[in-house]
């Protein structure tokens, strides 16, 4: 294994003395929680169903708290366009959802079959996920920013038996398709108005004659639940199956990562078209009965900031691309916001960098806490904890019950297996790729009809991610790419975060991307490709002091040799950069799989603004 650069230690750790804090932390001593920690005793946090026959995630997130003396509670707080909110308690979700239920036990729909969502972040969304579970169906969200093919192609692989969207969404996208979804019987508008368009269903009306107060399937925890689609470097998106028994995960991180707390206001900016939407902004803060924002605008500086204050949000959930364009608009936006509500700040789903960590505490107050885990793990793995320092640019430590671990590779970075077991790093700072050993809930269980595709995923006992990372002495994961995207250049193995983070402390530069190119001696150089802040033109100069300025930082071997300027690289629609695209444009090569890029070469009519998050 080559040697791995060294970690990010210019950034002075962030102290936690907890005898401050206004809320104990739920994890305060790591060692113990990890040494003690069972996911059998994880599971009595839960209540299960009435009667013991099972569990359902639905009715964990919604009715036990309703039946358990909270029914008055607010559970989803939707903020409205122009600022205006209206709540649903507790009670009245668990209506709905019953309401949701029984139209499709109406329509047929059964155990196991496919529900479908193409919605904004409006009531009925929530009323669909939840009264799917509810009806032991599958419930599986789509981006409503999707153009038709993704739509399609997910719809088919999913055989997704119902659909519920807008009026104006079926029309553009789903309309013209319709004749290539043999398994699509029912289309269900929200907004029909007693009108629906041919071949759908007004589901107002539906819901109107369903009852209020149905009793919910009797579900297992190994029961298929949701399906999220994630994208593969190539061939077609991969459908990752979860089981009921996710909630348990999505309880204890809750717990852990989010460290949520009875009485808290929560904040997931996610859309529940993506996972983190739905784990983290459903299942996870329901579960715990907290009551959750719903902001059904795009990301705005000044609205974000307001809702903060004026909700007065305790936690927030969101991801380094928003906190980034909230750095970007500038620090004084935050002032004048009160944000002394705010306990605990989080971020997933892409690196992280270490200034917007150190940003959080100026302008928010509070440290961004970074934390890891992807569609297929299902939940966080790998969290900065609250009552824990904070090593600025690191994924934090893997949480109670997740096993992590780095796995050596050989010459053709393939996972090397001796005797049937991973060949693990144990050195500290070295790379390897990031592996879980499997066995916590909320792992995926399948890809859909995808039985080889699934196999490959776990090599000499352990889930292998696709990332590559480091672990400090201390047991801090650091993360450096993804699998495929790592440049070797001279013999040294250099992570594009790494350099991407450093070019993005340059004062000119909004965004960067870096990969390697052929190089005739050193194998590969890295070259970035930059886009600059407002008020800065691309020149000669400024490449050169950019260089230079990166191989201060970086040193010769690993800084840019090669620096182009872009007006837009090529990201997925919830901001990560997509490296492989920006390889693939500048060696002319196939660029597979674009459909959930935000800026595709072809038109799949992105109709949400950048702000809409993952
Ligand atoms: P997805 O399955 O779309 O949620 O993407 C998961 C991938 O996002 C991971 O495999 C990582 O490559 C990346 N990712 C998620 N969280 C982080 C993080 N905290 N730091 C760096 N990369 C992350």
């Amino acid at each position: 294994m080559t040697a791995g650069i060294e970690s990010g230690t210019r950034w002075p750790v962030i102290r936690k003395d907890i005898t401050g804090f206004r809320v104990r932390p739920n994890l305060v001593d790591y060692e113990a929680a990890c040494a003690g920690f069972s996911w059998d005793e994880a599971r009595r946090a839960l209540s299960g169903l009435p009667g013991g026959a099972g569990l359902n995630i639905a009715y964990e997130a919604v009715d036990r708290h309703a039946a358990g003396g909270n029914a008055s509670r607010t559970a989803l707080r939707f903020i409205q366009a122009d600022g205006s909110t209206h709540s649903l308690s507790f009670a009245d979700l668990a209506q709905l959802s019953n309401r949701f239920a029984g139209v499709l036990r109406s329509l047929g729909i059964v155990r196991g079959e496919r529900v479908f969502s193409l919605l904004g972040r409006t009531p009925g969304l929530y009323a669909a996920i939840l009264g799917t579970l509810k009806n032991a169906s599958v419930f599986c969200p789509l981006f409503s920013a999707f153009g038709p093919e993704p739509i399609r192609q997910r719809l088919e692989l999913g055989e997704g038996r119902a659909l519920v969207t807008t009026r104006a969404l079926y029309r553009k996208k789903i309309a013209p398709l319709r004749a290539s979804l043999p398994h699509l019987d029912h289309v269900l508008l929200t907004d029909a108005d007693g009108n629906p368009e041919p071949g759908t269903l007004d589901l107002e009306l539906l819901m109107g004659q369903a009852a209020p107060d149905g009793a919910i399937a009797v579900t297992l925890p190994e029961d298929m639940a949701l399906l999220h689609f994630t994208s593969g470097t190539t061939g077609t998106p991969k459908g990752a199956i979860h089981v009921h028994d996710a909630v348990t995960a999505h309880y204890a991180t809750g717990s852990y990562a989010l460290d949520l707390h009875p009485g808290d206001i929560y904040w997931c900016t996610a859309d529940p078209g993506w996972v983190t939407g739905i784990s983290y902004g459903v299942i996870a803060p329901l579960a715990h009965g907290v009551t959750v924002i719903v902001d059904e605008e795009e990301m705005d500086a000044d609205r974000w900031y307001r809702i903060l204050a004026e909700q007065r949000v305790t936690v927030w959930y969101t991801a380094p691309t928003a906190l980034r364009m909230l750095m970007k608009a500038g620090a004084d936006r935050a002032a004048g916001h009160d944000l002394s509500a705010l306990r605990f700040v989080a971020s997933v789903g892409e690196p992280l960098n270490p200034e917007v960590v150190v940003w959080g505490q100026e302008a928010l107050g509070r440290p961004v806490h970074d934390n890891w885990w992807q569609t297929e793990t299902g939940g966080i793995m790998i969290s900065n904890l609250a009552a824990m320092d904070i090593r600025p640019g690191s994924m934090g430590r893997p949480l109670p019950g997740v096993r992590a671990a780095l796995v050596a590779r050989d010459e053709q970075d393939k996972p090397i297996v001796r005797d049937g077991e991973a060949v693990l790093v144990t050195d500290p700072d070295q790379v390897g790729e990031l592996a879980l050993r499997p066995g916590w809930p909320s792992m995926f269980r399948g890809y859909l009809n995808e039985e080889d595709r699934y196999r490959r995923c776990f090599v000499g006992g352990w889930y292998i991610t696709g990332d590559l990372a480091k672990r400090d002495a201390d047991g801090y994961y650091w993360f450096v790419g993804r699998g495929d995207d790592m440049i070797k250049s001279s013999g040294h193995l250099i992570g594009p975060f790494e350099v991407e983070s450093s070019l993005m402390e340059h004062q000119a530069v909004a965004g960067a991307g870096a990969i390697g190119v052929p190089d005739p001696v050193a194998g590969q150089v890295v070259k970035a490709f930059i886009e600059l802040r407002p008020g800065w033109e691309a020149s000669e100069d400024l490449r050169m002091e950019i260089i230079g300025f990166a191989r201060k930082r970086l040193g010769t071997a690993v800084a840019p040799r090669l620096l182009d300027f872009t007006t837009a690289l090529p990201r997925t629609r919830s901001g990560k950069i997509l490296r492989r695209l920006l390889r693939a444009r500048e060696l002319g090569l196939p660029e597979g799989d674009t459909s959930t890029v935000e800026n595709p070469p072809e038109p799949p009519t992105p109709e949400t603004p950048p702000g809409a998050l993952a």
